[in-house]
């Protein structure tokens, strides 16, 4: 008997694996392990789903679009963040509209509130770890960013002088507000997407489409019980 094709599905780690989670039990894909709490980097799913054995990888969000481009995971869930900033060579067929929070430049309350240009010169010190939207924006309006990449806790960047403005994800505002920030711009509205290798879209149509219409199914499932 001929082995089943493994589909690898690249989960991102941290606050959206919580919501990653209902969705995939919807739709019968549930890894084997807690993947919350395994240290384990692969875990299987189920032997046979849509005719393949599935095996699931779990690693940073900032890498998953890598795995799926490279072809090392047949399939990912990546926020649009991430997309737009690494423009990777992927399919995007469907909005999870999990992990929904907006991109946008912040900063400090009373420099924001006066209405003054951060720019000094015509450049503008910006923390980041989106250093090609940053730039990219700010070319826009005339003005050079001297980028900071940062890794995270972006907030600090302003209070301790680093930088005028950073641009990060904003979901509830509660960070900034603790820190005093609030938003200047909005750049874009971000939430989760499924992505999928190309070449895997073609070789692997049929098990790649089911689980396209299967995440469908739930993502509108999970929108209805929400709208109740
Ligand atoms: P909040 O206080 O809810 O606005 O969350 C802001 C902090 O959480 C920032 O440090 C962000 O980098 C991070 N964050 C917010 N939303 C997301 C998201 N969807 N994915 C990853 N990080 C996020």
């Amino acid at each position: 008997m001929s082995e089943k094709p493994v589909l690898t599905i690249a989960l991102s780690k941290g606050r959206i694996l919580e919501q990653t989670l209902p969705l995939l039990e919807f739709a019968d894909l549930m890894p084997r392990e807690d993947v919350q709490t395994t240290r384990k980097l692969m875990v299987d799913g189920p032997d046979d789903w849509a005719g393949s054995k599935i095996r699931f990888l779990i690693i940073r969000a900032a890498d998953v679009c890598t795995y799926v481009e490279k072809g090392a995971a047949d399939l990912g869930i990546s926020g649009r963040d991430l997309l737009l900033e690494s423009k990777p060579n992927v399919y995007e067929p469907l909005d999870l509209k999990i992990g929904q929070c907006r991109l946008c430049i912040c900063g400090p309350k009373d420099a924001v509130e006066s209405g003054k240009s951060a720019a000094v010169g015509g450049r503008v010190r910006v923390a980041t770890k989106y250093d090609n939207l940053a730039a990219q924006y700010y070319r826009k309006q005339g003005l050079h960013a001297d980028v900071i990449h940062l890794y995270g806790s972006m907030e600090l960047a302003p209070l301790v002088g680093l930088a005028d403005r950073i641009v990060d994800v904003v979901e509830t505002g509660n960070t900034l507000k603790a820190n005093g920030l609030i938003e200047e711009t909005t750049l874009f509205d971000i939430s989760s997407r499924l992505i999928a290798n190309p070449a895997s879209f073609v070789t692997k149509k049929t098990q790649v489409q089911a689980v396209i219409s299967k995440l469908r199914e739930a993502v509108v499932d999970r929108e209805m019980e929400r709208n109740k």
